[in-house]
């Protein structure tokens, strides 16, 4: 499949990797829908879209993967304008940075799960009928903090990314041999989630500590295997969880 004309929806399209992987996807001919709470932020990348974008202007859903009736409102208004689904990108995700000392541990815990895990499955629930139909797939963003636990204040954003890795496989061997399902696990990323979860600004990652590469990602990294997952190149790979982590769990 290549992902010319075909309806990708992408979840916190509105910075860092989403945007990226809107832009490149609209830039290979897609209908971007583009989903965000930021409006600001949302019509910066829609216009970023719309300039590299060979026909279709992006569709821009101002709304929140944790509220159901806005879940709803994302697959009824993509399919109202483009009459199909070919590709759910679930990428919208945060932390939440507290301990589970903390008092307010367990609403830190329901908030990250709610946009990190809930929101994916409820996408993904309302979006088969539609991915069956078009034989689409599902690339689901999730972290190399699914696979290895991180400081003391990531415990629900590991717990949520975990899920969603192992949700992703269930789904893989549930949707086949219809609608394929795969997992991009990044390390660290240069984007604003750090900023957008609340960690201080001066907190000074050394990455030459965390990984052997002794780099950082760029969103574009990420997007250039969200983009093969995508595409039939990879029509023969499904229930794969793809580390891209400049050696972080080799460390
Ligand atoms: P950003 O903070 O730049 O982007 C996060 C995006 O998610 C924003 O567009 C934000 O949009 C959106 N978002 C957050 N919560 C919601 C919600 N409830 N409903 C709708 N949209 C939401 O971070 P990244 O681009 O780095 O993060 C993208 C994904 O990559 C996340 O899932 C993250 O966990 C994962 N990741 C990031 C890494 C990194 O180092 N940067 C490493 C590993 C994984 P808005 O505010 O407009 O709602």
């Amino acid at each position: 499949m290549s992902i010319n004309d075909k309806v990708v929806i992408v979840t916190g399209a509105s910075s860092g990797i989403g945007a990226s992987i809107a832009v490149e996807s609209a830039k290979l001919g897609a209908k971007v829908v583009m989903v965000g709470r930021n409006e600001e932020k949302l019509s910066k990348v829609s216009s970023d879209c719309a300039s590299v974008g060979k026909k279709v202007k992006p569709l821009v859903i101002n709304a929140d993967v944790s509220k159901d009736e806005d879940v709803r409102r994302i697959i009824d208004t993509t399919v109202q304008q483009f009459g199909q689904i070919d590709v759910l990108i679930n990428n919208a995700g945060f932390n939440k940075l507290v301990t589970i000392h903390d008092e307010k541990a367990m609403d830190a815990f329901d908030a990250v799960l709610a946009t990190n895990l809930r929101g994916v499955v409820h996408l993904t629930h309302l979006a088969i009928p539609y991915l069956k139909k078009t034989k689409g797939n599902i690339v689901n963003v999730s972290s190399v903090a699914a696979v290895k636990p991180m400081g003391q204040t990531f415990w629900a954003y590991c717990t949520s990314k975990a899920a969603l890795d192992h949700f992703s496989k269930c789904m893989a061997r549930e949707l086949a041999p219809d609608v394929r399902v795969n997992v991009v696990n990044p390390g660290p990323v240069a984007t604003d989630f750090g900023a957008n979860s609340g960690m201080p600004a001066d907190l000074k990652l050394e990455i030459k500590d965390m990984v052997v590469l002794e780099r950082i990602s760029q969103s574009e990294e990420v997007t250039d295997i969200v983009l093969f997952l995508m595409s039939d190149r990879a029509r023969g790979v499904t229930g794969s969880c793809f580390l891209t982590d400049n050696g972080l769990l080799l460390k």
